[in-house]
């Protein structure tokens, strides 16, 4: 009951975001949907999981509903859980949504977009706090999922890792990717890139110099780049740029002079 409760509370409190003379048709939309749920028994784990995931659908149908002058939106679909109250307690909706607008034009400063045309056509980005095992987060279009079990279990500052991880997937949001044919250590790598450019790498990072392969991913992906940058300044914002349709190993070397193979010898000596 506790939890149905809260449920309920928290799309309430997404259609307090809505345009004012709409807020009373779906308050009363949600009411008539959550009302059934009253009588559910405390015990029953099915009975509750089903009341939690019609939540996050109707969160999603509210969400929907957004005017346009939002870009940004967070929602927490798992309130009820230790990792939600985690991220309640030591994150919050408003710091998410302030800091993925900072965020949004930091990525769009380091990729050089400073005309929509130069930009993915992106038009809401969403968090979702979502209860489920594996990945911290995963990434699909413009919707970002995190664990709330990964934040339960985070040892230290979770807001910093948080944030952290928030630049790292909403990359994936803006990033091209050569149409799907871009190679999947370089869109990783370009991920983390912008985790080390925002100096929100943690300390295990790889340093300047480590890995193995140039498309290795991630923070050695990163450093890659990061090296193919300080050769030639614009080198991350055009390779991103030759990303928008296709992918060729040759534009390393159409942007710094050096092919591939040259530059990663070089990166290593
Ligand atoms: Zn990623």
């Amino acid at each position: 009951m506790q939890k149905a409760l809260r449920a309920y509370g928290e799309v309430l409190r997404l259609v307090r975001r809505l345009p004012q003379d709409t807020r009373a048709y779906y308050a009363k939309y949600a009411r008539e949907n959550f009302v059934n749920y009253r009588e559910i028994d405390p015990n029953d784990a099915t009975a509750l999981d089903e009341l939690l995931k019609r939540t996050y659908t109707h969160s999603l149908w509210v969400l929907n509903k957004y005017t346009v002058d939002e870009s940004v939106a967070a929602i927490n679909a798992a309130p009820n859980t230790p990792g939600g109250s985690r991220f309640d307690v030591e994150i919050g909706i408003p710091y998410t949504e302030q800091i993925m607008k900072t965020i949004n034009y930091f990525i769009w400063d380091i990729f050089q977009q400073y005309n929509e045309t130069d930009r993915k056509n992106v038009e809401i980005v969403r968090v979702f706090i979502q209860q489920y095992n594996g990945a911290e987060a995963i990434t699909y279009g413009e919707s970002i999922n995190v664990s709330s079990i990964y934040l339960e279990g985070y040892k230290g500052n979770v807001k910093w890792e948080y944030t952290s991880l928030l630049h790292h997937e909403m990359t994936h949001v803006f990033q091209w990717n050569g149409e799907g044919r871009a190679p999947v250590g370089l869109i990783e790598g370009m991920a983390d890139y912008m985790i080390l450019k925002s100096n929100y790498y943690p300390i295990g990072f790889a340093k300047p110099g480590q890995g193995e392969r140039w498309d290795q991913g991630y923070d050695f992906t990163a450093r890659f780049l990061e090296y193919c940058e300080e050769l030639k300044s614009g080198f991350v914002a055009g390779l991103n740029e030759k990303m928008r349709h296709d992918f060729s190993e040759s534009y390393f070397e159409e942007l710094t002079g050096k092919d591939l193979g040259q530059l990663w010898a070089d990166y290593k000596a």
